[in-house]
C-alpha cells in the first residue's frame, strides 16, 4: 500500500464512453468497481467527476447564453454525474457520500471540509460535485482545490491517455511518454496536464499529481499497489521520490499535513 487518502478526477468525457453523449452505464460500472477494489483496501477515496458528456460553461455562447449560467449549468452537469457514480458504488455496498459546491439539499450534503474528512476517516467514498461551486473554474481546479483541503497525498488524473508525452502521441509518432517530470518541465515544455489555475495549485502545495489511464481495468488498484503507471509530476529534487518512484511530500514543510506514506521510508534531503 503506497497511498492512504487519494483524490481521484475522472472526466465527464470519459463516462460517455462510445457514445456522444451522456452517460455509458458500462463505463460507469467500470468506474465504480475500480474504485470499490481499492477503497475495500483501506485506501480513503475522494472523487471528482466533471460534467464535460452533460454539458460545459464554454458551450453557453454557441446557445447565445450566458457563461456565467453556462457554468453553473456544466456544475449541474457535474452532480448528476456524481450521483450516477453513488448510486452505482452504493450498488456494490460502497458507503458513499456525496458533497456538493452549490446546495442541492434534498440530493446532496453542502460541502464542509470538516465533514468530508470525517466521512473518509470512516472509509466512505467522498464524492464532490459542483465543482468548487463557483462560475469560470474547471473541475480539475476542484479537484486540486478538495484534494489540498483533505490533505490528499495524490491527485490520480484518470484520463484516456496513459500519461503525459513529449507530443501529442495521437498525431506524431515518436512521441514518448514520461515516466516523471517536475512541475517546472511542465511548465518550460508547455506540456497539458491540467489547466493553469488547477496545475498551479499543485504546484505551490507540492501535491503530486498522476495521470494515468483510467480506461484500462485494474490500472487504478495497479497505481495504489505502486506500479509506475502513467507519468508523476513532483517538485523534483532530492527527497521527492523514493526509489519505487513513490513521491514522499512529508518532506515538504509546506504540505506538513500530509501523512506519510505506508511502505515507503522518505529519503533524507
Ligand atoms: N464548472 C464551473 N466551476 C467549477 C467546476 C466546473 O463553472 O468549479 C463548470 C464549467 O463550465 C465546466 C463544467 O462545469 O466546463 C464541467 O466541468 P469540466 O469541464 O471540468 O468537466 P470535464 O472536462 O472534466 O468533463
Amino acid at each position: 500500500m503506497t497511498y492512504q487518502r487519494i483524490l481521484l478526477k475522472l472526466s465527464g468525457e470519459a463516462l460517455m464512453g462510445q457514445q456522444q453523449y451522456g452517460i455509458d452505464a458500462e463505463r460507469l460500472m467500470q468506474y465504480a468497481t475500480e474504485i470499490k477494489a481499492v477503497a475495500t483496501q483501506g485506501i480513503q477515496v475522494a472523487v471528482v467527476i466533471g460534467g464535460g458528456n452533460i454539458f460545459r460553461g464554454v458551450q453557453a455562447e454557441h446557445f447565445g447564453l450566458d457563461r456565467v449560467q453556462g457554468d453553473y449549468m456544466g456544475m449541474l452537469a457535474t452532480v448528476i454525474n456524481s450521483m450516477a457514480l453513488q448510486s452505482a458504488l452504493e450498488k456494490m455496498d460502497v458507503p458513499t457520500r456525496l458533497l456538493s459546491g452549490l446546495t442541492i439539499q434534498r440530493v446532496c450534503e453542502p460541502y464542509i471540509r470538516r465533514r468530508a474528512v470525517r466521512h473518509l476517516e470512516k472509509g466512505r467514498v467522498v464524492i464532490f460535485g459542483a465543482g468548487i461551486g463557483s462560475p469560470y473554474f474547471t473541475t480539475d481546479s476542484a479537484a486540486s482545490l478538495r484534494a489540498i483541503e483533505i490533505e490528499a497525498d495524490v491527485v490520480l488524473k484518470g484520463t484516456r491517455v496513459n500519461g503525459i508525452y513529449t507530443a501529442d502521441p495521437e498525431k506524431d509518432p515518436t512521441a514518448t511518454r514520461y515516466a516523471e517530470i517536475t512541475f517546472e518541465e511542465v511548465m518550460a515544455k508547455n506540456l497539458n496536464v491540467m489547466d493553469m489555475t488547477a496545475f498551479t495549485l499543485c504546484k505551490e502545495n507540492n501535491l503530486p499529481i498522476i495521470v494515468f489511464d483510467m480506461n484500462t481495468p485494474g490500472n487504478l488498484e495497479r497505481l495504489i499497489a505502486g506500479e509506475s503507471l502513467g507519468t508523476l509530476v513532483t517538485m523534483g529534487g532530492p527527497g521527492q521520490t523514493s526509489p519505487a518512484g513513490i513521491p514522499t511530500p512529508l518532506l515538504d514543510p509546506k504540505h506538513s499535513g500530509l501523512r506519510p506514506l505506508v511502505g515507503s521510508q522518505p529519503e533524507q534531503a
